[in-house]
Order: structure tokens, then C-alpha cells, then sequence
């Protein structure tokens, strides 16, 4: 079978993408390589989206997986390593599967770069989080730390320092490297600390759940533990999109290279969500490009 709209990814932009695809009368396939719904399956609470007061991610994802699947989306568990061009595009998958679409959308998300330590798979979102727009108010009147000290750990903190009772900045590298003007910022506040040249290098739980995380000093050795309720972790994301470069620039970051309109150089082939270049990687933002890039391949399709 030949399918309108291939999908690579069934996080939120994915499976708008579908929607939007199957509701403009396009069969549709969704590749998705771990669990549908994606980075938002990790967090127990969304609090904005707007029309809904508050959802948990895993709830947000099965809705919208049964929406689309009711709406006769048809779905693999597969990962895709490949895509070849032509009039009609090849699919490609890890597991040496082939599918073929007149339209690909990849909608691949992102990676948040992870610590590396025992324990933080199973705590994130019960304690360890990546985001502060989206988790900070949990953490209302509270003690966190942030792990790193660029740019985005230091907006995080920012935000941070306006809600929690205490914010304390953990970076590995001698000194922040996020802009000036944010640390002057950062300064200011008076709830800050800021320790530079600690790597975390453990996370101390009682009874299972988050309470602080144990620092090494990288010139003396010596090893602290920080209390807190919650720790932000701000250490750089992963796009995955090396393999479709051939397709769609990519940015000096990974990203898909393209703006709102979503299209790549490859007609027939477009970005959504996390995976392209932007500055607000969130639920609506993923959602309005999943809409914008399959009403971009219906057009495409209706024009052939
Ligand atoms: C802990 C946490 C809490 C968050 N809380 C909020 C919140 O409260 N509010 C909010 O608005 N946003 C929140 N976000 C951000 C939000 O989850 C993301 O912005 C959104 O999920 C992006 O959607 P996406 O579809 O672009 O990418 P993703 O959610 O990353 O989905 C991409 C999907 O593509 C799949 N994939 C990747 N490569 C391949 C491949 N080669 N083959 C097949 N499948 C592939 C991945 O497995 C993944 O499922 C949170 C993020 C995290 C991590």
C-alpha cells in the first residue's frame, strides 16, 4: 500500500500531524520507535495546555492516540533509520521493514541530555525534571537545584527564582557560560547560589523519592550534599535527526533548519515539532506545526 502521509515519530507533533492528515481525507501511517506521545508520557502533570486545567502527559498521549487510531490512522512500533526519495517515497526502518508514502513528515522530537546517574531514569518527573515553564510551579515556595550553566539553566533559574523558596545552580565547568546580561540578571536575585566547578555525581533519594543530590569539587575532591525537593537538569538536548540530513538541512545544532512553514528542500517531505529549529519547544508549539505540516503534504498531494 502506498499511504499519503508517512509520519516518523508519534510524539505530539506526530500524531497532530496525522489528525490533521486523516481529517483532510489522506490515509496515514505513524512509525513511532518507543511509546506513542513522547517526551510528554514523562510528566505527571500538564497545567498548560490551554482548555485543559491539568492532565497528566501519559493521559494528553492516549487521547490522542485513540483519536487518531479512531479516526483510522494505522500505526508501527518501529524505528526508521532511512528514507529514500522519488515520486514516491521509501521508508525505511531498523528492523527491515520498508513503507511507502507520496508525503513524510518527521516529526523525531528531541533527547534532553540526561546526567548519567543511578536512579535518574525513574525519577524524572518524580523530582527531576527539564523543564521550568512547565514544572517550575510544582516546585512553588520550594529548594531546587539546576544542573548546568549556560544559557537554558540560566533562563530555567531565572524562572525558577521567582516561584521556589531557594535555587542553587550546580555547574561542572569552572565558571557559567550562559550570556551576561542573563547573569547580571541572575545576580540580582536574591535566592540564587551559584557553585561552579562541582560535578553532580550522585542522587540521594529516602524511601524512593528525590530529596538532594551529592556534588564533587573538580579541584579539591571534596563531596557535598545539596537538599532540595527538585532538580532541573539544563545540560544541552539531542535532536536525532542525522539520518534524514540528506533530505533537510540541518542547523550547526541538529535541528531541521526551517521556519513555521515547516517545508524542507525535499517536496514532499516536512519537519514538525521539537526536531526543527525554534525557540519554544512545547505542547502547543509541537501540535501547531504537527497541523501546519500536514495541511502543507495534503496541498502537495491534492496539486499532483
Ligand atoms: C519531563 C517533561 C515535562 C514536560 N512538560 C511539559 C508541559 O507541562 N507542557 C508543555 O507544553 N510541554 C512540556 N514538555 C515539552 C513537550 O513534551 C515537548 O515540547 C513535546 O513533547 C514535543 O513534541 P514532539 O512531537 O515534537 O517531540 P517528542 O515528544 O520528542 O516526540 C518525538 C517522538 O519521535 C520518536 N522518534 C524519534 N526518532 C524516531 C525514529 N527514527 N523513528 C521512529 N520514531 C522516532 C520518539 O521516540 C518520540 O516519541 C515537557 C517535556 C518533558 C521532557
Amino acid at each position: 500500500m502506498i499511504y499519503d502521509v508517512i509520519v516518523v515519530g508519534g510524539g505530539p507533533a506526530g500524531m497532530t500531524a496525522a489528525l490533521y492528515a486523516l481529517r483532510n481525507g489522506k490515509s496515514v501511517l505513524v512509525i513511532e520507535k518507543e511509546g506513542f506521545g513522547g517526551q510528554i508520557t514523562h510528566s505527571p502533570r500538564v497545567e498548560n495546555f490551554p482548555g485543559t486545567a491539568v492532565m497528566s502527559g501519559n493521559e494528553f498521549a492516549d487521547r490522542l492516540f485513540d483519536q487518531i487510531v479512531g479516526q483510522g490512522a494505522e500505526f508501527e512500533i518501529e524505528t526508521v533509520s532511512q528514507i529514500v526519495d522519488g515520486p514516491v517515497k521509501t521508508v525505511k526502518t531498523e528492523e527491515g521493514t520498508e513503507h511507502e508514502g507520496r508525503t513524510v513528515i518527521l516529526a523525531t522530537g528531541v533527547k534532553h541530555r540526561m546526567l548519567g546517574l543511578e536512579g535518574e531514569v525513574d525519577l524524572v518527573g518524580e523530582g527531576i525534571s527539564f523543564c521550568a515553564v512547565c514544572d517550575g510551579d510544582f516546585y512553588k515556595g520550594k529548594t531546587v537545584c539546576m544542573a548546568g550553566g549556560g544559557n537554558s539553566a540560566l533562563q530555567e533559574a531565572i524562572l525558577l527564582a521567582g516561584k521556589c523558596e531557594k535555587v542553587i545552580i550546580l555547574q561542572d565547568l569552572p565558571q557559567l557560560t550562559g550570556e551576561v546580561k542573563l547573569q547580571e540578571v541572575l545576580n540580582r536575585q536574591s535566592n540564587v547560589e551559584v557553585h561552579t566547578g562541582v560535578r553532580i555525581i550522585g542522587l540521594e533519594t529516602d524511601n524512593g523519592e528525590f530529596c538532594g543530590v551529592r556534588t564533587r569539587d573538580n579541584a579539591t575532591g571534596e563531596e557535598t550534599i545539596y537538599t532540595a525537593d527538585g532538580l532541573f537538569v539544563a545540560i544541552g538536548l539531542i535532536p536525532e535527526n542525522d539520518a534524514f540530513a540528506a533530505l533537510a538541512d540541518l542547523d550547526v545544532r541538529g535541528y531541521f533548519d526551517t521556519d513555521e512553514y515547516c517545508v524542507t528542500k525535499t517536496p514532499g517531505i516536512y519537519v514538525a515539532g521539537d526536531c526543527r529549529r525554534k525557540n519554544v519547544r512545547q505542547l502547543t508549539t509541537a501540535v501547531a506545526d504537527g497541523a501546519t505540516a500536514a495541511l502543507a503534504a495534503c496541498r502537495f498531494i491534492d496539486e499532483q
